[in-house]
């Protein structure tokens, strides 16, 4: 099977599994895991911020960063197709007790102006606006990359008006590799960021939560009373440690077999519009004589796995389990229809 569902489904290569053997681990919640300390102590530092600390998934570490800056009926303000308020079961109301002030954005990405006039005006009619979050890159904009001044802008207008600014970096190392910018350069401008280690860094489990030693000891309490504090979790962190330090720079490489298999999509009569592919993900429409369900059906036929998000629109996304060799079968089969 090519398996182009997710960056989510990567294994561990025999190297990583290597790691996870060799792992000196204790217990994380007594803080005596050394290799979580590592993994936790070398991505504050990448980034530039004070603490880490190791999740079990993105959604816990993005729930947890809602709930430590915010109190009971706060406003958060996304846009409308962001992970935290699409995909998370609604946790931000259940966990956290706050409402959504959700966004239209382009791709996924919002503007500085649009946060300022979603701004409540302190009166008691209205909920107090507390947090700002971001995705980078949007996974429903098809891997939108965010624009360094829009991010730098947002955050101005969250320091003026007292706002925490939340990134969720699932994929951010995706966007790194297509920006300029630096993990430092984002660790100044946010103060929390979520970024996954088990997408397309390839790890099996787990996400970092960044932010203040403040904020990261609350953070800590959280994922405690939330189930989240676990044992010999080194084994895993070991895993994340090696990700972070060898499969960050292979990312531009999928990138790049992305835009081919959209080229070879853009040829067909029954694709109709393709997101601009600018990192790992590719959603394009179906049309004519396939749905989005057939489509996905006659890929699976050929022994590729490809996702409907929608009744017309499919997903793709490459990662580290996806050779060049796959991607130029997938390109024969898309030729071939
Ligand atoms: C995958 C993802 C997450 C976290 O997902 P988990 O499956 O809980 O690890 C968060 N945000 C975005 C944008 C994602 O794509």
């Amino acid at each position: 099977m090519i398996d182009f569902r997710s960056d989510t489904v990567t294994k561990p290569r025999p190297e990583m599994l290597e790691a996870m053997m060799n792992a000196k681990v204790g217990d994380d919640v007594f803080h005596e895991d050394p290799s979580i300390n590592e993994l936790e102590a070398f991505a504050a530092d990448m980034f530039g911020m004070e603490e880490a600390m190791f999740c079990p998934s993105g959604t816990m570490s993005n729930e947890i960063a809602v709930k430590a800056h915010t109190n009971a009926g706060d406003e958060v303000i996304c846009e409308y197709n962001s992970h935290i308020y699409v995909y998370e079961g609604g946790g931000i109301a259940f966990n956290s007790f706050c409402q959504v002030r959700p966004i239209p954005g382009n791709r996924g990405r919002i503007k500085a102006h649009q946060v300022l006039d979603s701004i409540n005006p302190d009166d008691i009619h209205r909920a107090p606006t507390r947090l700002v979050s971001l995705e980078n890159t949007c996974n429903r904009g098809g891997g939108s990359c965010y624009d360094w001044n829009d991010i730098t802008e947002i955050s101005n207008v969250c320091r003026d008006h007292h706002l925490n600014l939340h990134l969720d970096g699932a994929r951010l190392f995706n966007a790194l590799a297509e920006t300029e910018q630096t993990p430092r350069q984002y660790g100044s401008a946010f103060d929390s960021i979520n970024i996954c280690l088990s997408k397309g860094l390839g790890a099996p489990v787990g996400s970092l939560l960044l932010g203040s030693s403040a904020f990261i000891k609350k953070s800590r309490r959280i994922r405690k009373v939330w189930g989240g504090g676990m044992r010999q979790a080194g084994f895993l962190g070991a895993a994340g440690l090696f990700a972070l330090k060898n499969n960050v720079h292979r990312l531009h490489d999928d990138h790049l077999r992305a835009l081919k298999i959209a080229e070879a999509l853009n040829k067909k009569s029954f694709i109709g519009e393709i997101m601009p592919v600018e990192t790992n993900i590719i959603i394009f429409e179906v049309k004519g004589s396939y749905t989005a369900k057939s489509l996905a059906e006659k890929f699976k036929e050929n022994q590729i796995l490809v996702i409907p998000i929608s009744e017309t629109k499919i997903r793709i996304v490459l990662h580290l389990d996806i050779s060049p060799a796959m991607v130029n079968e997938t390109i024969q089969f898309i030729d071939s229809l």
